[in-house]
């Protein structure tokens, strides 16, 4: 409880203006159209809190009100300038969608013919035109590659590929992994957890380091119901290593289907995590879905929002009856995407290139220009850096770089600024990495910085022995 002034008479609480009050404020009033009744209930409370504490005044109670109500949007996600360099950066949502995607989302935002025929009138497949835009991205020799044909899928998120595939493939027998692919994917999320979590065994063969094909052919019995590949994404294995490629393992499963009663094939399921439609010589270990396709994978699995840098969705692609099964599974209804991610994968793969595929192939010479230019706006050295493909791809992949480095201290007040910039903390330093940050960002990242510099200054001028110099008493309380 905060006492009452001993020189004063009355309460100065007293003065905090009412509710109904504030809740009448124009501003307030106005502001019904875009947040609900609650949220502004919410801010006007807040406010009232804040001069109840003697945080602040009660004559600064109504401004507090109306600056909160302006500043308060629909959601409290702010937008970032990603200034880390790491270019699928989880904690930031991964991939920023393309103009094109954003074009489609706010499109498909209202209702649209996401499972209609218009010219019929007749209820149609959904999400048709991401299908064609997926299938239409797979190279011509890929589909010549597999002449059953190919078909598509797009459910909730890699995750949610994954377990439709085991679940609907596998099913409660036993699926054949090697030891070195039973990887954990990030914040304590382990993949033979959530494959196991349906019932499908998984059978661990060969070792961390090495398996071999004689491995998975000794495990195969009568209970085996398919074969698992997974890309370790988010670590390396070096030295003494093997493992066996998609095209061994497709050997092996239709040398398997020779030898079986039904003589139907073990499905081949391989989880190629990133997302890379076809190869890319920058990152030479990553597999692309076309590879895995045409080495014989019966459905690959990816993730929309890494390095495809599309919206967050799980991408199944492979051959047409393997599709159906996994369409027809009563999972695929509980792990489906939603109109505006089929929207924004559709536009992502018909639209420009992506600002992932920007980040991660920008020009060094290029980057070095801009940061020269950061670096005269705020009297600070470029250096080199390294930045990263993130999202749990690429870990060995280094991508040459440079960052403006600025004092440490200046990194929360980045991160707490208008707009928020996020810099990587490394070495002492707050590093200002240009990769990641659209060009036309520039300008806006430049004020943010000197913006930061001088409550860096102002804070530090004001700092005192004995004082913290921010002390919301201080910065709030005393201005009267
Ligand atoms: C990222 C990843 C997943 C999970 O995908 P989400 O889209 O994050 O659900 C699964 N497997 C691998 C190999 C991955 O890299």
């Amino acid at each position: 409880m905060t006492a009452a002034p001993p020189d004063r008479g009355e309460d100065p609480r007293r003065r905090i203006p009412r509710t109904d009050d504030l809740l009448a404020l124009p501003e307030v009033v106005d502001a019904r159209t875009r947040l609900s009744e609650t949220v502004l209930r919410s801010l006007v409370t807040h406010a009232q809190s804040r001069a109840r504490s003697g945080e602040i005044n009660p004559e600064d109670v109504t401004p507090a009100v109306r600056a909160a109500v302006a500043s308060r949007n629909a959601t409290i996600l702010r937008p970032v300038l990603n200034a880390t360099g790491v270019v699928v950066h989880t904690n930031l949502g991964r991939a920023p969608l393309p103009p094109a995607a954003v074009e489609a989302v706010v499109a498909s935002s209202g209702y649209v013919d996401v499972e209609l025929d218009l010219v019929s009138g007749q209820r149609a497949k959904r999400g048709t035109g991401t299908r064609q835009a997926l299938l239409a991205a797979v190279p011509a020799a890929v589909h010549a590659a597999v002449p059953e044909g190919l078909d598509a899928l797009v459910v909730n998120n890699g995750a949610a590929a994954l377990v439709l595939a085991t679940t609907a493939l596998a099913g409660t027998g036993e699926l054949i992994v090697s030891r070195g692919e039973l990887v954990e994917i990030g914040a304590g999320f382990r993949l033979p957890d959530l494959i196991t979590s349906t019932g499908t065994r998984l059978r661990e063969v060969g070792t961390t380091n090495r398996t071999h094909q004689a491995d998975y052919a000794d495990a195969i019995g009568p209970q085996t119901t398919g074969l698992l590949k997974v890309h370790p994404s988010n670590f390396r294995v070096d030295g003494f290593t093997s493992s066996v490629s998609i095209a061994e393992l497709r050997t092996l499963a239709d040398e398997e289907a020779a030898g079986r009663g039904d003589g139907r094939p073990l499905p081949l399921i391989v989880d190629i995590g990133s997302g890379l439609l076809t190869p890319d010589p920058l990152l030479p270990d990553e597999p692309d879905l076309a590879g895995a396709l045409t080495a014989g994978a019966d459905v690959v699995i990816a993730s929309g929002d890494k390095l495809l840098g599309g919206p967050q969705a799980g991408i199944l692609l492979g051959r047409r009856r393997t599709i159906q099964r996994l369409a027809t599974h009563p999972l695929a209804r509980a792990v489906r995407a939603d109109k505006l991610t089929l929207a924004a994968l559709e536009a992502t793969l018909t639209g420009g290139p992506s600002p992932v595929a920007r980040s991660l192939h920008a020009d060094p010479a290029r980057l070095r220009e801009r940061a020269d230019r950061l670096a005269a706006a705020v009297g600070a050295p470029v250096v080199a850096h390294e930045g990263r493909v993130g999202g749990g791809g690429a870990p060995g992949v280094p991508l040459a770089g440079w960052a403006v480095r600025l004092p440490e201290e200046l990194a929360p007040l980045l991160r707490t600024g208008e707009p928020a910039v996020l810099p990587r903390v490394h070495d002492g330093a707050c590093l200002v990495d240009l990769r990641c940050i659209p060009e036309p960002d520039d300008g806006r990242l430049a004020d943010a910085a000197r913006a930061a510099q001088a409550r860096l200054a102002s804070k530090n001028s004001s700092r005192s022995p004995g004082s913290t110099g921010d002390h919301p008493d201080q910065s709030h309380g005393s201005g009267r």
